[in-house]
C-alpha cells in the first residue's frame, strides 16, 4: 500500500499532481509521501502492540532529516550503522535510549561517540569489538549495554548481496562463538551482555526463515539463561519484503501472527524485550524517483528510451538487478506499447540502467516518468559520478510539497576541492 495513484489520467502523490511539483523543481528528483512512511510504520507498531516492541527504523535505508524526524515523532527510534548516522539521529532529537548501533565495523571514536552519547545498545560483531567498547566504556566511567549479533546460519531466500544470515556472509558470530563470548562476560566489566541480535537479509517476502531464525535464538537464549544471565533483548532484525512487482510479502499482521506464537513461554514485553530494525518496509514504497525521457535510440537490435536519472541516482537495477516498476506520469498519451525497451541513464557505462526489456507505454521526449518504490536504497546510495549533482528530495504532505534537500548546484561538486598548485 502506497500514496501515489492516479487519479483520473494523472499520479499523484498524496492529492499533490506529481507533474506541478516536476514543473516546480525540475527533473530528476525523489519524491516522498510523508503520510506512506507513517501508514507503514504504524502498521508494524499496532501489529505488535500487545509486546511492545522498541522499533528502529534503519536509517540506512532512508536518512532524509524530515523523513527520520517524522518517524521519531511517532514513537520510531533509529537503527544506525556509522557515526554519520548519529550525527543525523541526534539532529532529529531521537530519545538516545531508542538508538541501537550495528556495523561490522565501528572505529573507536564512532564508538565514543556513541557511548558518550548515550544509546541504549551496540550491536558487536565480534571479541575484538567487544573489547574496544569495554575499554570506551571503561574511560568514560559507564557501563555499556550491548547485544551480541548471531548469525544463525539460515537461508533468508533473497538475492545473495542482501543475504546476511548465512555462515559465509562476514555478519554477526556463529552460535558457538556467541556462547562462549556470554560465558566469559567477566572479561568485560563495563559492558552488560544484554541481548542477542540477529539481521538475516532484506527483501524477505515469507516469515519461514525469520521463524528459523528465532527458533535458533529462543534456544541459544534459554542456554545463556541457564547459566545465570537474564539475557533482556532479542533484536530479530529488519528485512521484511515489499511489492516491487509482482511478489506477495508477509504484511505486518501475518509476520506478528507468524512469530509472536514462539514467544509464548517468554512473557514477551516484560523478561524478554523485542526489537525491531525494519528499514525497507517503512521506506521502499513511500518514495519514487521522477526522471524525463531525453531521447529514443532504435538500434538493429534494441529499442533504447534514454531519460535524465541514472545510475548515479538509483543504482538498485544496476547493483542488485532489482526490478522497478516504471510508468509515465501521465496516463494513455502513447497509444502503442513497446515490448523488449531498455530504459537507460545518461552515464557512461554499460551498467547503467533502470530498467531492461521492458514493456512500457509508448513515450515522447519531455515525458516524465515515475520509476516506483525507490524511498529505500535509492537517494542514501546516489553519488556525483560524472560530475552529476546529487537530485533533490521533496516530500508531500496532504495537499502540500516541500523540498527537504536541495538539488546539488555546480558549486557543490568543487567545494571540497583545491587545485594543489605545487604538483601543477
Ligand atoms: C540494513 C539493516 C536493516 C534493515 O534492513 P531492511 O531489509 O531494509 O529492513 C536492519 N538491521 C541491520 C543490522 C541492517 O544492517
Amino acid at each position: 500500500m502506497h500514496r501515489f495513484l492516479f487519479k483520473g489520467k494523472e499520479l499523484h502523490c498524496e492529492s499533490v499532481p506529481v507533474s506541478r511539483i516536476a514543473k516546480s523543481v525540475g527533473t530528476p528528483f525523489y519524491l516522498y509521501s510523508i503520510q506512506t512512511f507513517l501508514d507503514h510504520f504504524l502498521k508494524l507498531k499496532k501489529a505488535f502492540a500487545s509486546v511492545e516492541p522498541l522499533i528502529c527504523f534503519s536509517m540506512k535505508a532512508n536518512s532524509n532529516l524530515t523523513v527520520l524526524k517524522a518517524l521519531v515523532n511517532q514513537g520510531s527510534g533509529l537503527d544506525i550503522v556509522s557515526g554519520g548516522e548519529l550525527h543525523k539521529a541526534r539532529k532529529v532529537g531521537v530519545d538516545p535510549k531508542k538508538i541501537v548501533f550495528a556495523s561490522v565495523g565501528k572505529t573507536e571514536t564512532e564508538i565514543e561517540e556513541a557511548v558518550r552519547c548515550g544509546i541504549l545498545m551496540f550491536n558487536v560483531e565480534s571479541s575484538q569489538e567487544l573489547d574496544v567498547i569495554n575499554k570506551v566504556a571503561f574511560r568514560l566511567k559507564k557501563i555499556q549495554k550491548v547485544a551480541i549479533r548471531l548469525n544463525p546460519d539460515v537461508k533468508s531466500g533473497t538475492h545473495q548481496y542482501i543475504t546476511t544470515g548465512t555462515k559465509q556472509n562476514k555478519f554477526g558470530l556463529d552460535i558457538g562463538t556467541v556462547y562462549k563470548l556470554f560465558m566469559e562476560s567477566y572479561r568485560y566489566p563495563h559492558l552488560r551482555l544484554a541481548g542477542v541480535h540477529m539481521h538475516i537479509g532484506s527483501q524477505i517476502t515469507n516469515s519461514k526463515p525469520f521463524i528459523e531464525a528465532i527458533r535458533k535464538a529462543l534456544a541459544f537464549i534459554d542456554s545463556v539463561r541457564f547459566s545465570g544471565n537474564p539475557v533482556e533483548y532479542l533484536n530479530i532484525g529488519g528485512g521484511l519484503g515489499i511489492i516491487y512487482s509482482n511478489e506477495k510479502p508477509q504484511s505486518a499482521q501475518d509476520f506478528a501472527e507468524a512469530i509472536l506464537p514462539l514467544f509464548k513461554k517468554y512473557n514477551l514485553g516484560k523478561d524478554l524485550k523485542l526489537v525491531l530494525e525494519p528499514g525497507r518496509f517503512v521506506s521502499g514504497n513511500s518514495g519514487i524517483l521522477v526522471t524525463k525521457v531525453l531521447y529514443h535510440k532504435t538500434t538493429p537490435t534494441k529499442l533504447f528510451v534514454i531519460v535524465d536519472g541514472g545510475m548515479n541516482d538509483l543504482i538498485r537495477p544496476s547493483f542488485y538487478g532489482a526490478h522497478h516498476e516504471i510508468v509515465p506520469i501521465i496516463k494513455g498519451r502513447g497509444k502503442t506499447v513497446y515490448r523488449h525497451v531498455d530504459v537507460v541513464g545518461p552515464i557512461c557505462e554499460s551498467g547503467d540502467f533502470l530498467a531492461k526489456d521492458r514493456k512500457l507505454a509508448a513515450v515522447s521526449e519531455g515525458d516524465l516518468l515515475a520509476v516506483m518504490s525507490c524511498g529505500a536504497y535509492g537517494s542514501v546510495m546516489s553519488s556525483n559520478y560524472n560530475s552529476r549533482p546529487r537530485v533533490p528530495e521533496v516530500v508531500v504532505k496532504g495537499g502540500r510539497f516541500f523540498i527537504a534537500r536541495r538539488r546539488e548546484n555546480r558549486d557543490d561538486l568543487t567545494r571540497l576541492e583545491r587545485i594543489v598548485k605545487e604538483v601543477v
